[in-house]
């Protein structure tokens, strides 16, 4: 049987981050995904300032830009009766991206390949092997084959749904539901050339520019009735109540792809470690996309796992650091999901929100400096 010091299940933003840094520290790392890349996933992807900061600690920030990224350093706010242009990102952040997945997970998958692990795409892990510990996966590969790997140390990264997390019953240890329903598309020629945050009437309108001279269009509501029509008349409908300048930038350009729906999905923190396996990313803490952290937060617990492992600290540390350092994002998230604010109350909302937001990427930033990762290999895991 093939043996890795460690297997990742999922190569997107929580799975290929933590195989870089992993690799990098002179593990053996195996690397296996079901999709292949370049491919896209449902996800807008307006990235959290703390994981734009650990993108370019790691040397992508700029590649992701210089492939075509939008970076942009202002926004414009509407919350309830309360308009602020050119609101600017914190003057410690690199930026406000917004890349596509298409761009950054393929990016993210082959930075891990040029760190030294191996990636297996096209390939689904259809279980977990070992008892009390956990001591690999087994595979299925495109051509219907099978085969068993042993490993130290699974890791799944695979997803809100992680089958991982299923098959070593990790514990749900906070879940808080979701009023949010909603949709996107990209959008040519809008000319619109920075972000919007709309939240009104217990309705959200966001706008980021990303790559390939696109505006990823994001509407969300939990009035059903909202999305009772087509999806064109619910997004101008939100627009034109919301923010008339979007309805005509809607208006004047063209919708270059097709809907894509999202259901509410409730907030939770899952027991992120046990005998031989971890969780990171969506797969161990979840939050409701509308403050746009999962992506950041993926990177975070990367750098925290990688950093955990590598260091032969319980994996304990990890989870208690993670959690610690993302429990005012979830209060928030979770509160804002809900979707009951009023207007009155939700320029406050976002005022807690974004020092929240602060507060994480001043911590990041302190805890990881541009210093070179550690390169000790003492896993007890
Ligand atoms: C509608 C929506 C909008 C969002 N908008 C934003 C946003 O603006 N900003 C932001 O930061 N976040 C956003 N998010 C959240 C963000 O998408 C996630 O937090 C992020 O993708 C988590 O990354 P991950 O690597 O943990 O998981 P994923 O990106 O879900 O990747 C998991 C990978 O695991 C693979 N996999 C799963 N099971 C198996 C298996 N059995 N075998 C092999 N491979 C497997 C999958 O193929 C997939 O590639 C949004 C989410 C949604 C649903």
């Amino acid at each position: 049987m093939e043996k890795f010091d460690v297997v990742i299940v999922g190569a997107r933003c929580a799975g290929s981050a933590t195989a870089r840094l992993l690799a990098q520290g002179g593990m053996r790392v195996l690397l296996v995904d079901r999709a292949t890349f370049p491919s896209d996933t449902v996800s807008t992807h307006s990235m959290a300032f703390h994981g734009s900061h650990l993108l370019q600690r790691w040397g992508l920030f700029e590649r992701v830009v210089a492939a075509g990224t939008p970076n942009t350093h202002e926004a414009t706010l509407r919350l309830g009766d309360i308009r602020l242009d050119r609101f600017p990102a914190p003057a410690t952040s690199p930026g406000w991206i917004a890349p596509r997945r298409t761009v950054l997970d393929h990016m993210l998958a082959e930075d891990a390949q040029q760190c030294g692990a191996t990636l297996w795409d096209n390939t689904t892990v259809s279980g977990v092997l070992g008892g009390e510990r956990v001591a690999g996966v087994t595979v299925r590969r495109a051509d219907g084959t099978s085969a068993d790997v042993a490993a130290d140390l699974v890791v799944g990264a695979d997803g809100v749904f992680s089958r991982v997390a299923r098959a070593v019953k990790a514990a749900t240890l906070d879940e808080r539901s979701s009023a949010m329903t909603g949709s996107y598309a990209y959008f040519s020629g809008t000319g619109l050339d920075h972000n919007r945050l709309v939240l009104a009437d217990q309705r959200a309108v966001l706008v980021f520019p990303t790559n390939d001279d696109l505006a990823c269009i994001a509407v969300g509501s939990h009035h059903d009735d909202d999305f009772a029509g087509t999806h064109d008349e619910a997004f101008a409908a939100a627009a034109r109540t919301l923010t008339p300048e979007v309805a005509d930038a809607i208006g004047a350009g063209r919708r270059e792809t097709r809907y894509t729906v999202f259901k509410p999905q409730p907030s939770r923190v899952v027991t992120s470690h046990g005998p031989g396996w971890a969780l990171v990313g969506d797969a161990g803490l979840y939050m409701d996309p509308v403050t746009g952290q999962g992506i950041g937060n993926a990177f975070l617990g990367a750098q925290l796992l990688a950093d955990t492992v590598l260091s032969g600290h319980d994996l304990g540390e990890y989870q208690a650091r993670r959690d610690e350092l993302l429990q005012d994002m979830f209060e928030i998230t979770a509160a804002v999901s809900r979707m009951e604010w009023t207007n009155d109350e939700v320029a406050g909302e976002f005022m807690r929100f974004r020092a929240a937001a602060e507060a994480t990427l001043a911590e990041v930033s302190r805890l990881w400096t541009n210093d070179l990762p550690s390169t000790a290999h003492a896993a007890r895991v």
